[in-house]
């Protein structure tokens, strides 16, 4: 198995990335990853020197053979191991849902322990979930805190063990990255960070034909539609036409039809609402669209 260690990391998705392995559809890959602060907060005091410019690594990017634009990257998360027996939170001013309550920049770490999340007295059971994870983008560059069409910093819960994401192509090769692994998060991300913690992730690599306009998320029973944009209502009225349209090529249905169909069985939510660009996703269960 082809190991990228942690040492290969990018801060930016960009069209032209220069990749550091090789591997073909089918093959299983593992990354090795920093936390999202780069692993610059071991103490809690450490927040005063934090270096931005470290923030967000992905680790990658790697070039599928044979694959081209237009085509779908498919990433089966086979593990993810959390390599630390802590993580860390922060919670900094002018950031996250209360931007302006929220004072100074505080850092707090958690000790990991038997599957839990340490906080103070409370014990929390570990969801480990990847939050940057995406491919060259279409024209521009994204810096890797910044999710859209490519992927990217979606900091969505169900990227999690067992599931699949589909990404749409937009170079040859894929040029695939993650990193910015979560120990557990909820909805939302409310402080701005969730549970930050190195990892190593192992995952499948496949390819599909046909091509998809945004990110999907695949778990055992739904698929979820994952759209980042910067403003909460582009991206939950763009989530919602996407899956719309899924069910109506999928049942062979009318767009008015359709629409019907996903107001009774599709819920819009969010995955976050901190990042540059805001994640909106749509989850529909899979048995609806077969
Ligand atoms: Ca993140």
């Amino acid at each position: 198995m082809k190991v990228i260690p942690k040492d290969n990391v990018i801060y930016a998705f960009s069209p032209g990335m220069k990749p550091v392995a090789h591997v073909h559809a089918g093959e299983t890959v593992q990354f090795e990853t920093l936390d999202a602060l780069g692993g610059q907060i071991q103490d809690e005091a450490d927040v005063m020197n934090l270096d931005f410019s470290k923030v967000n690594p992905a680790t990658g990017p790697i070039y599928v053979e044979g694959t081209k634009e237009g085509q779908t990257l498919v990433v089966e998360i086979l593990d993810i191991n959390i390599s630390s027996d802590r993580g860390v939170i922060v919670a900094e001013e002018g950031f996250g849902v209360l931007k302006n309550v929220v004072k100074g920049f505080k850092a707090k770490i958690l000790p990991i322990r038997d599957g839990h999340v340490i906080f103070n007295d409370l014990s929390i059971p570990i969801r480990p979930m990847i939050g940057v994870i995406g491919v060259a983008p279409e024209r521009e560059e994204f810096p890797t805190g910044t999710a859209h069409k490519h992927g990217g910093n979606m900091d969505t819960k169900e990227i999690s063990i067992r599931s699949k994401i589909h990404l749409p192509i937009f170079q040859d090769g894929a040029l695939f990255a993650l990193g910015d692994v979560h120990a557990v998060m909820g909805d939302g991300e409310v402080c701005v960070s969730a549970c930050e913690v190195p990892a190593t992730v192992t995952v499948k690599i496949d390819i599909e034909d046909r091509t998809i306009e945004w990110p999907i998320v695949e778990t055992e029973e739904n698929v979820y539609v994952l759209v980042s944009l910067p403003k909460l209502e582009d991206a939950l009225e763009e989530a919602t036409r996407v899956a719309v349209k899924m069910i109506s090529e999928a049942r062979k249905l009318s767009f008015e039809e359709a629409y019907m169909l996903a107001s009774l069985i599709v819920d819009v939510g969010v995955s976050q609402l901190v990042d540059p660009n805001l994640t909106a996703k749509a989850k529909i269960p899979k048995r609806y669209l077969v």
